[in-house]
């Protein structure tokens, strides 16, 4: 990768933050925008902004060619059979609440078991656990291993023929683990469940193919993997997105509608209802190409590097107790700075330009059972360097120095 070439490309990143060059390792949270993604919605906007699907004006074609465009763009990146497996929504929160309040009530009954992890982002945790407390499920944990990962052994024990789905992150964005969905889809499967992945963390940083994975939901948040906010994907295999209701009413998603009745389109139309998010699927579309041209599995290689490079440094910082298993699968690195709290880490860090994450990470559950109330996350991109993890490494020392 050439990593001058890539730098160069996020116009962010050129500047001084608190008088120092700025260092950002808090992709996790929201990854920083490429030029070509700023003048894509830029071009959009200037050129051929008007609604889709309805005008039959010059503009409205272009609009409607942009949007549908995006759309198939995102079916084969992730490797999905068609472009109609692929419903826009705002991002993996919208696209896992979809799943769980359509999908959901049709399969499950009292007594039915849902099964999830306890690392799981709020995000794919919370609406399980109130679909279960609806409907008088009973919502069931994979155990985690000693060192935070999921075996496919534990979830062999867990799901059982009364599972009706199985929810978890492909990459977790706290432990950054790659959970092996593709085995416990199997597993799910042999019981007669369907697989929810949480794809958040995964699709920016792997090569990821849905048909492979053989998962029957996948979800992708836009704005962590170089596009737009307020744009993201639920991927469903057709026949199930066909079988589901609808679960917002409006324009656009309807067939006919009638005094006291009414019939939908087909997915993924009948789950778009209103204006969509069409600059922003632009800005995905242009995402996506920008990462096809650099390379998923150079991305990933970088990383995996990139991340053994900043576990070295950080274990060799007395007092650094680091998360997770020793070897890193992805670019994240969760810790703690002894017992500082780590807003005081994430505040000193900032102090020298290195922008972290610290908090609970949308993962209490998870920080219950590491049995920490917060910690700090650095976490990498493709635009990220060694220079940046020196930084990194540098600025907690002298944070350390400052507690001391
Ligand atoms: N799942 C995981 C694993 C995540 O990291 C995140 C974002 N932090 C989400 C779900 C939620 O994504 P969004 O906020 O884009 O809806």
């Amino acid at each position: 990768m050439n990593s001058q070439w890539i730098k160069e490309q996020f116009p962010i990143l050129n500047q001084e933050v608190n008088g120092h060059p700025l260092v950002y390792l808090d992709s996790a949270a929201s990854s920083q925008k490429p030029r070509a993604v700023i003048e894509a919605i830029k071009h959009y906007y200037e050129w051929d902004n008007a609604n889709v699907h309805r005008g039959v004006h010059t503009l409205g074609s272009r609009a409607t060619d942009a949007y549908e465009g995006a759309r198939e763009k995102v079916a084969k990146f992730i490797g999905a059979k068609r472009s109609e497996e692929i419903v826009f929504t705002r991002g993996t929160t919208t696209a896992l609440n979809l799943v769980a309040s359509s999908y959901g009530p049709t399969v499950i009954n009292e007594g039915d078991e849902i099964v999830i992890t306890q690392m799981e982002h709020h995000s794919n945790f919370i609406p399980w656990q109130q679909l279960a407390l609806r409907t008088g499920a009973t919502l069931k944990f994979i155990p985690l291993e000693q060192d935070g990962t999921v075996t496919i052994e534990a979830a062999e024990k867990t799901i059982t023929p009364k599972t009706k789905i199985v929810a978890m992150a492909y990459v977790s964005n706290v432990m950054g683990v790659i959970n092996p969905v593709k085995q416990i889809a199997e597993v799910a499967h042999r019981n007669g469940a369907v697989m929810v992945v949480d794809g958040a963390q995964s699709t920016p940083h792997l090569k990821v193919n849905v048909q492979d994975l053989d998962c029957d939901f996948y979800t992708i948040s836009g704005h962590k993997m170089c596009g737009p906010t307020g744009i993201g994907v639920l991927y469903g295999k057709k026949a199930l997105l066909s079988a589901m209701p609808p679960i917002e009413f409006g324009g656009e998603m309807i067939d006919d509608v009638g005094l006291y009745e009414s019939t939908w389109k087909d997915a993924p139309m009948r789950f778009e209802g209103g204006t969509p998010i069409i600059a922003g699927a632009v800005g995905l579309g242009a995402a996506i190409d920008f990462l096809t041209e650099v390379g998923m599995e150079q991305i990933e290689r970088h990383e995996k590097e990139l991340a053994g490079y900043a576990m070295d440094r950080l274990s060799q910082i007395d007092g650094v107790s680091i998360y997770g298993p020793a070897k890193r699968q992805v670019g994240l690195v969760t810790f703690n700075l002894g017992d500082v709290h780590p807003h005081d880490v994430a505040t000193v860090l900032d102090s020298y330009g290195v922008a972290i994450r610290a908090g609970h990470h949308c993962c209490q559950p998870l920080m219950r059972w590491l049995q920490v109330s917060s910690t700090a996350r650095a976490s990498l991109y493709l635009y990220n360097t060694e220079q940046d993890i020196d930084r990194l490494a540098d600025a907690l020392v002298q944070a350390k120095e400052y507690f001391a």
